[in-house]
């Protein structure tokens, strides 16, 4: 009852601040240093600048409640970090830096202004590391349901832009970080766990762990600038969808098989044991469970070992070798333990 008054009245807050209202409440943080010349939030269009020797890189990503999140089971605030963070991910793969955002919203009825704030320090709490900046976007009410849709323009250094199209038969296949966590933390969340203390059943650390790698995936944009500045790699990708599906999208657009060690997939401790007490198969979840968000790349072979060290020196992390490309008659090929063997679920696919 106490709740939903407070809702009632919060939603009032937002009709009474109106359309206009809102977007200057929320654009006022993000036009504050903005470099001479450039117009941010407020005019009909963002004016941004050019800069020579560099191209222009731009993705879209768009969320839709019940389809890509349950507003219940995650909080304002990752769901702004989130929504930004899979767009900067697009960035790192193609190893450019994010420099703007565009932002679109349609907002259902029962949002309040003290759920739309936590969204925007979510949207702040990943755009600061980056340095990427607000510049527009739209906002409309929505008959159904919370709508998010992110644009993100970066620049690359003509010519050091990396495509999925690069790979080549021999090349080693590696990752920048563990697979599996947010596909574990989703299946938590999914079976009813809930990150907030008191509400649902009681989370452990192991599981919390998960559910943060879900809510808040990190974008490997330093990760993905220093690999495309080394010669010999060749494709990059980020994992979205699982190593299973992406590894789909190199072969298709480089005209080549592959081989994937599923037994060197970077599982992390936490993930093997939540697999085992709920009783899912952590491997399976870090070859197709997706969400991870680190990079995919393909590396000429006898650069890896060299390129390998650098990047653990540089990240503290290792690169993890974990496949082979091949030539496209050997089409997509699974080991564990040198035998060949198959996956019981497949990465994830919107239509399917
Ligand atoms: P127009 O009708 O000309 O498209 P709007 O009235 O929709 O402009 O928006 C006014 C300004 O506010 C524009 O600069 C637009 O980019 C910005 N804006 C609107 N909604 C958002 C949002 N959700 N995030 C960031 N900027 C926004
Ligand atoms: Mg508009």
């Amino acid at each position: 009852m106490g709740k939903l008054k407070k809702a009632e009245k919060d939603s009032g807050r937002l009709a009474r601040l109106g359309e206009f209202g809102f977007i200057d409440r929320m654009a006022r943080p993000f036009l504050k240093g903005l470099p001479k010349g450039i117009e941010g939030i407020g005019d009909d269009c963002a004016v941004l600048p050019r800069i020579k020797g560099e191209r222009l890189i731009v993705t879209t990503d768009m969320l839709i409640e019940d389809r890509h999140f349950i507003r219940k089971r995650i909080p304002a605030r990752d769901l702004g970090w989130k929504a930004l963070a899979v767009n900067l991910s697009d960035i790192a793969a193609m190893g450019g830096r994010a420099k703007w955002a565009l932002l679109s919203i349609g907002i259902p009825a029962g949002i309040d202004l003290d759920w739309l704030d936590a969204f925007f320090a979510g949207w702040r709490d990943a755009a600061v590391p980056s340095g990427v900046r607000l510049a527009g976007g739209d906002t409309t009410k929505s008959p159904a349901g919370l709508v998010i849709n992110v644009v993100v323009i970066g620049m690359v250094r003509a010519g050091r832009e990396k495509l999925r199209s690069a790979a080549r038969p021999g090349d080693v296949i590696a990752v920048t970080g563990r697979l599996g966590d947010s596909g574990g933390g989703l299946k938590v969340i999914l079976a009813g766990a809930s990150r907030k203390r008191g509400t649902g059943e009681k989370v452990c650390r192991d599981e919390a762990r998960l559910i943060r790698a879900h809510n808040r995936p990190r974008p490997h944009l330093e990760e993905g600038e220093w690999l495309a500045g080394r010669a010999g790699v060749r494709a990059m990708m980020d994992v979205s969808d699982g190593i299973d599906s992406d590894i789909r999208r190199i072969m298709e657009r480089s005209g080549v098989g592959a081989d994937i060690d599923l037994d060197r997939l970077p599982v992390s401790p936490e993930l093997e044991r939540v697999a085992r007490r709920r009783g899912f198969d952590a491997i399976e979840t870090a070859a197709a469970g997706g969400e991870d968000y680190c990079l995919l790349a393909t590396v000429e072979r006898k650069s890896f070992d060299k390129i390998a060290v650098a990047f653990a020196r540089k990240f503290g992390r290792p690169l993890r070798a974990v496949g082979t490309i091949r030539p496209r008659s050997s089409g997509l090929r699974y080991f564990l333990r040198g035998k060949r063997t198959s996956l019981k679920s497949r990465g994830f696919d919107h239509f399917r």
